[in-house]
């Protein structure tokens, strides 16, 4: 039995002092930035980008895998939410030019909610890099993320026993879940991560985050109804991506979006299906342009912006 957990409790436990000294030791960086480091920055300004990699909803439309999104920032990579389809997503993404996000480079993730069309492919995010030699994994996100961590854990356990102390001599399976409150929750020397409230439900806890790089600012909404936070937290912002039609109506987002002003709006998790599949993009378009008159995109998967 003890051998049987060791790997986990090994894990959480130097997890989490690992994660406090990678914090302090960051920040110190931070404040002790040279110039070299600011040209680097400097050479790196243009090349935030985002990538949709699902902008689907819980139905399964196969040419909207599940919501995740890539935010690229020079050679790092983030994801928000990691919904089915993740890593194979990911891997085409890569494969279309953006290396970034081939699959052992998704070291960090940030969570919106725990909706399972945001987190089904969880597993397939802890398992599939770290099979093909990812080292570690950090996640951040709304209260029951560690708790969901440690059961997604549980689930493969055999899996991870096999590989790690079979024939395959796999290293340790590494994953720090961080149950984490708004405000700043991430932060290292390409980007700062701001989570915000919004409202969706009955969820206790639902996020949205900002992106700050040195290029670009990006919000992204999660599921949320009309919200407040977006707007306050888009002023200004260069890309807000935001959901439509299931939670916050077309009209919503076009009032929403004529107080953030957004550089771009992008629209994904677009929900909805008329009589004839799902609704078009020129209906869409057409509902928040009656009063938007901004740049608005919907977003499909692959996309860059
Ligand atoms: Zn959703
Ligand atoms: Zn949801």
């Amino acid at each position: 039995m003890m051998q049987k957990h060791g790997y986990r409790r090994i894990g959480w436990a130097a997890g989490a002092a690992f994660v406090l000294a990678a914090f302090a030791a960051t920040l110190g960086s931070v404040a002790a930035q040279n110039e070299n480091k600011a040209l680097s920055q400097q050479a790196e300004k243009t090349q935030t980008k985002v990538v949709l990699l699902g902008t689907g909803t819980p139905r399964p439309f196969p040419d909207r895998s599940g919501p995740a999104t890539a935010i690229v920032v020079g050679q790092r990579a983030y994801l928000v939410d990691f919904g089915p389809g993740v890593v194979r997503r990911a891997s085409a993404a890569a494969a279309q030019g953006t290396p970034q996000l081939e699959s052992t480079n998704l070291k960090v993730a940030f969570l919106t909610h725990l909706h399972s069309d945001h987190t089904t492919g969880y597993p397939d995010l802890i398992l599939t890099p770290w099979v093909m030699g990812r080292t570690e994994l950090d996640v951040f996100g709304p209260e029951g993320l560690e708790e969901m961590t440690k059961h997604v854990l549980e689930a493969w356990q055999r899996d991870i026993e096999i590989r790690t102390q079979g024939l395959e001599q796999r290293h340790a399976l590494v994953v720090r879940a961080h149950d984490v409150k708004p405000g700043v929750v991430y932060k290292d020397e390409r980007v700062t991560v701001t989570a915000f409230r919004v409202a969706h439900g009955q969820w206790p806890e639902a996020f949205g985050y900002r992106f700050d790089t040195p290029g670009k600012s990006i919000v992204i909404s999660g599921d949320t109804s009309p919200s407040e936070e977006i707007v306050a937290h888009c002023q200004p912002c260069d890309v807000l991506i935001h959901e439509a039609k299931y939670h916050t109506s077309t009209s919503e987002l076009a009032e929403i979006a004529n107080r953030a002003k957004p550089g771009i709006l992008v629209v994904y998790h677009t929900s909805g299906k008329g009589p004839n599949g799902p609704i078009p993009d020129e209906q869409l378009l057409r509902e928040i342009q009656r009063t938007y008159h901004g740049k608005v995109v919907i977003g499909h998967d692959l996309e860059v912006y």
